[in-house]
């Protein structure tokens, strides 16, 4: 049975677009997860690659490779992994990097897996230099070395573990370091989802929360959720209860357009900090470069916002570029916010 207690890192989402996993999500996540990897949408290298891998380790009866996965939040990390372990049989543990303080920790988490069980590791580039030293020998040789007592009296003591699978995610690759990166047999990498595959995983959710939802209402929801699972799902919430409270309950184009107006998410999925984070670039400081700190002081926002939530998607529409000396804004960014390069606001 999977437990709030899951998610121990949630926290209330301000903005629907922030990508992170909020208070609100557990709950619908938990309904909303694939368990199988047919019913996961996209991705689609990625699922022929790991059916390959879980048949062939199935049909020799060992245990899957350690699997690193890395991406944006919300684009399936976590539910890949559940996935995978649900394809192989076999439990899974769930825990995120900076949850386990000391080796201490570590130690009670592996002996306490059976063999075949998963070990997810959420944010695993945030583990700690001690506890990821004990992991090498934990997933190359399936062996604890602990450290028992302090100083002349201290003992070295060796404890076997059952094979196990470590299925580490991260948002941050360059952050994994070598030698712990060498250690994952398979390594993927998640892509944003197309319009087409968000549709589709609206389309799904859709059914699932029983929402009559017209596809013209799920294409909505799909341009402006900036290529993330997560923040469709959050959409589709909110604008069911739009449809519900302004319409007849079906969620049309015009609901979803409605719901997302009312959040401020223009066309394109940006939200009025993406749109601020550009406007003070232009206005403020005639386009860039601006260095990261100036801007989020000048915003009065956490410079990690804009770089985790704003700065992906930005540049991904090629709206941002990031240059040695600092942020710039596109002719792309300017078009968008309809303004002129001398400063000009455009009048269409
Ligand atoms: P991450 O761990 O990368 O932050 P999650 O695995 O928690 O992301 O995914 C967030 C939510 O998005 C999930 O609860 C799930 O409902 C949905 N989701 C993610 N990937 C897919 C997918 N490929 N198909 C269908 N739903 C998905």
């Amino acid at each position: 049975m999977i437990e709030k207690s899951d998610f121990p890192e949630a926290r209330a989402a301000e903005r629907i677009v922030d990508p992170a996993l909020s208070e609100e999500d557990s709950d619908l996540e938990l309904s909303l997860r694939p368990k199988f990897l047919h019913e996961y949408i996209g991705q689609e290298s990625v699922k022929a690659n790991m059916s390959v891998y879980i048949e062939a380790a199935k049909s020799r009866k060992e245990t899957l490779d350690h699997v690193l996965l890395y991406g944006p939040p919300g684009l399936g990390k976590t539910t890949l992994a559940r996935i995978i372990a649900n394809e192989m049989g076999v439990n899974i543990k769930t825990v995120t990097g900076p949850a386990i303080e000391k080796t201490g920790d570590l130690a009670a988490l592996l002996t306490g897996l059976q063999t075949g069980d998963v070990l997810f590791i959420d944010e695993i580039h945030r583990l700690s230099r001690q506890v990821e030293e004990i992991l090498y020998s934990a997933m190359e040789d399936f062996v604890l070395d602990i450290m028992i007592g302090k100083g002349p009296s201290a003992q070295s003591i060796r404890v076997d573990l059952n094979k196990f699978t470590l299925i580490g995610a991260t948002t941050r690759a360059g952050q994994i370091t070598k030698p712990l990166r060498d250690r994952f047999g398979i390594v993927m990498r998640l892509e944003p989802y197309t319009e087409q595959q968000l549709t589709q995983i609206i389309q799904r959710s859709a059914v699932l929360l029983a929402v009559p939802c017209e596809r013209d209402g799920a294409e909505e929801l799909a341009r402006r959720s900036r290529g993330t699972p997560r923040i469709a799902n959050r959409m589709l919430k909110r604008a069911s209860d739009f449809a519900l409270v302004m319409g007849d309950g079906r969620l049309t184009r015009e609901m979803a357009d409605i719901a997302l107006n009312s959040q401020e998410i223009d066309k394109l999925g940006l939200d009025s900090l993406d749109r601020r984070m550009l406007e003070m670039i232009i206005k403020g400081y005639g386009g860039g470069p601006v260095g990261l700190e100036t801007l989020a002081a000048a915003l009065g926002e956490e410079s990690v916002t804009l770089e985790d939530v704003c700065e992906p998607f930005l540049m991904q529409l090629g709206f941002l570029s990031r240059t040695p000396r600092g942020r710039c804004a596109t002719d792309l960014a300017y078009k968008h916010l309809g303004i002129l390069r001398d400063g000009q606001q455009r009048l269409d």
